[in-house]
């Protein structure tokens, strides 16, 4: 599965944020299995009306959402790139997951020690950052010396790689994170940099953490956030862990409406995964029968055999074609039937790429 990794300092509210996160997917777990894989990692339930939709309209009995891992990465303090606090530990454990979520705490609270003495989350942020850039540019530093030497030895693969280690080590060296070159690199420059293994080349999203009183509205600090994530190119969710927290253990109707006393459409935790889901760049496929409706996920660029290797090993492997439909036909025409009746049923061949929404049925050899 695909894994966010929050961090943050200590005190700035990630366990919070982690446990209604869980506790939410647990509550929810009626129609599917929830697991804490371990202590730290939890998977949760990607929220989509659009399955519902379906749902509704298959007559499904059952309805499976499409699930994503968050883990708790805890122990990032100054220093940890030298092995302070949990350091290599936590390191090790950024390395495993497929983003970030950086918490910031954007809240006032005399009782809640902070770290550094003072709420200012834009230093904090570069704080980690630091931790996390002198790990990658150690790291590179160690690294590059071999592959020069293979490069001017005309080794293929050092010739193709070192260019990209060049423009990563040249970004450290300016106090850069190397997530900052993504966008100049084409899809095989993307690849090398990610088999580098960067920790700073993984995508970002920042969580502010705000007091309830600033849920709706946000503060001060979080627009010093957001000024700082725009100019990264990175996105930004303003949230309350405290009323997560609280949401978290609410029947339906009273987090209904103690959200909206709180001046809040939806739990922040809703905004929190779909930010998650697109920072990972994963988009959705649904398939759909009386049985159940089901959401699946894929990487953006997917084709059509792979989505089926999502649902089974086998579907991979004797993949014929996939009978698609794509959700707007789905649901404006009123189900597979009639998509099928109006020509909106397409068979597509194993070079289709997997398109947001597809309502999918795979045939396939055994
Ligand atoms: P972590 O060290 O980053 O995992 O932080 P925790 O989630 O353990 O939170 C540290 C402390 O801050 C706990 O006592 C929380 O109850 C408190 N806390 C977390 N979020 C908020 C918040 O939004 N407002 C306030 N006032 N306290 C919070």
């Amino acid at each position: 599965g695909f894994k966010c990794g929050i961090v943050g300092l200590p005190n700035v509210g990630k366990s919070t944020l982690f446990n209604a996160l869980t506790r939410t997917a647990a509550a929810q777990a009626a129609n599917y299995p929830f697991c804490t894989i371990e202590p730290n990692t939890g998977e949760v339930a990607v929220p989509d009306a659009r399955l519902t939709k379906i749902a509704e309209i298959a007559g499904s009995k059952e309805i499976v959402p499409t699930r994503i891992s968050f883990v708790d990465i805890a122990g990032l303090v100054r220093g940890a790139s030298k092995g302070e606090g949990l350091g290599n530990q936590f390191l090790a454990n950024i390395r495993e997951v497929d983003a970030i979520v950086h918490v910031l705490r954007c809240f006032e609270d005399d009782d809640i020690t902070h770290v550094e003495g003072r709420v200012d989350p834009v230093a904090d942020a570069a704080t980690v950052d630091t931790e996390l850039m002198l790990a990658d540019l150690e790291s590179l530093e160690r690294r590059i010396v071999q592959m020069r030497k293979r490069a001017t030895g005309k080794d293929k693969e050092a010739m193709a790689v070192l260019p990209v280690m060049e423009r990563a080590l040249a970004l450290l060296q300016e106090g850069k994170p190397v997530r900052l070159m993504v966008p100049e690199l084409d899809e095989e420059g993307r690849r090398i940099l990610r088999s580098l293994n960067l920790l700073t080349s993984k995508p970002v999203l920042y969580v502010c953490n705000v007091a309830e009183e600033d849920a709706a509205s946000g503060n001060e600090h979080t627009a010093a956030v957001e000024k700082m994530a725009a100019e990264q190119g990175a996105k930004t969710v303003v949230i309350s862990a405290a009323i997560e927290a609280e949401v978290a253990q609410l029947p339906d109707e009273e987090a209904r409406e103690y959200l909206e006393a709180m001046g809040l459409e939806e739990p922040g935790l809703n905004r929190l995964i779909h930010a998650g889901y697109a920072l990972l760049d994963l988009i959705t496929f649904f398939t759909a029968g009386p049985k159940e409706a089901r959401a699946w996920t894929v990487k953006r660029g997917a084709k059509a055999p792979q989505a089926a290797g999502e649902i089974h090993t086998d579907f991979e492997r004797g993949f014929i074609r996939a009978q698609t439909i794509a959700y707007d036909d789905y649901v404006r025409l009123g189900g597979e039937t009639a998509a099928r009746e109006a020509g909106k049923a397409r068979d597509e061949g194993k070079d289709y790429v997997v398109q947001d929404g597809d309502v999918m049925l795979f045939k396939f050899n055994v």
